[in-house]
């Protein structure tokens, strides 16, 4: 779908509420844009001036200070690099942004939200916490998933001016730092499946295979051993019922598969760092008599014990 039809077309008249966007990295020139091609009126504020120059010219206004920029509207977006930069941007403006409703799309930890919630709320600031799951040219666009945290009332009061940024803006959770929480888990499965790849080319570069040749074998074998473990519903529901029987691979069998692998890679020259963890739970396994359950009983070993979470209350 067109992406200025798309922005255009979910805004009526009446929402088109003017909006504020505090920081113009790469993400957040890219959320002014989508406000301003939805025919939102624009302020935008950022350290270096420069980076406003291009959203200017296609009608924002560029306030001279952060103080300025967050009276020029009651909703503000908040995209800034870490929590710190947003704390230190955001507290000495808290009378100012009383009654006013922040958006905070930066990336932090689930905790750090929770934190800025509470400090919005001792002022009287609503506030909601999003996560971001896409890159700046998805923004606006039916394809840009943007999570939410936070008080749901607030969600769908704001929800037409959240649409502007994406088609996939979802509400999860009145617990502010759920939205962060998720996004902190795929990006965990993104970074995890990146750092096996590279090692998987590491290891067949040893024998001059280039990435493009190997790429007929793996995309099938992805497809039908891996995704169904990571995304189906079977799968899900072995970790949500902890129930690790199996007559289909062990964790006896996958142990030796796992010796197989950090040996060819020092044979090879690879480091293996990051497989050696993963090769002691499964031996702390094995030695605890768990030999013919299913590997994905290594869950066990992650669950943090000291937080009940509610499955485990339902117990
Ligand atoms: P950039 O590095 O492009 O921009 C960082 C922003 O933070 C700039 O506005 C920068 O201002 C500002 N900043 C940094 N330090 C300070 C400071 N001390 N005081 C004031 N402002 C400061 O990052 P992105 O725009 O790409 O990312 C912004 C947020 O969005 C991050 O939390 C990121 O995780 C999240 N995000 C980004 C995605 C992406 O693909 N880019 C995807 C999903 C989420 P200045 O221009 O003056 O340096």
């Amino acid at each position: 779908m067109d992406q200025h039809l798309f922005t255009n077309a979910i805004v009526k008249e009446n929402d088109r509420i003017p909006v504020t966007v505090i920081g113009l990295g790469n993400m957040g020139q890219a959320l002014a844009a989508a406000f301003l091609r939805a025919g939102h009126p624009v302020t935008v504020w950022n350290r270096t001036a420069g980076k406003a120059d291009l959203l200017v010219g296609n009608g924002a206004v560029q306030a001279e200070t952060a103080h300025e920029a967050v009276a020029a509207s009651k909703v503000i977006v908040v995209c800034l690099s870490t929590y710190e930069v947003v704390k230190s941007t955001l507290i000495p403006l808290a009378a100012k942004l009383a009654g006013r409703f922040i958006v905070n799309l930066t990336t932090g930890t689930p905790n750090k939200a929770r934190l800025l919630d509470t400090w919005a709320k001792e002022k009287g600031i609503e506030y909601l916490d999003g996560a971001i799951m896409a890159v700046p040219p998805m923004i606006g666009t039916p394809n840009a998933l943007i999570l939410y945290g936070g008080r749901k009332e607030l969600f769908e009061t704001y929800q037409p001016v959240l649409q502007v940024m994406g088609g996939g803006t979802t509400y999860l959770s009145e617990d502010t730092g759920v939205a962060l929480l998720y996004d902190m888990a795929m990006l965990t499965m993104l970074y995890g499946a990146w750092y096996s790849y590279f090692h998987a080319h590491a290891l067949l570069r040893t024998a001059n295979i280039s990435a493009e040749e190997f790429l007929p074998y793996t995309k099938d074998w992805l497809q039908h051993m891996i995704v169904p473990s990571l995304t189906s519903s079977d799968a899900a529901r072995i970790l949500d019922e902890r129930q690790y029987e199996t007559d289909v691979s062990n964790i006896t069998v996958n142990k030796l598969t796992l010796d197989h692998i950090v040996n060819s890679s020092r044979e090879l020259g690879v480091p293996v760092d990051w497989l050696l963890p993963i090769q002691t739970v499964t031996d702390g396994m094995l030695a605890q008599g768990f030999g013919n359950d299913g590997f994905e009983r290594v869950f066990e070993s992650m669950i943090n014990r000291s937080v009940a979470t509610p499955l485990d209350q339902n117990r």
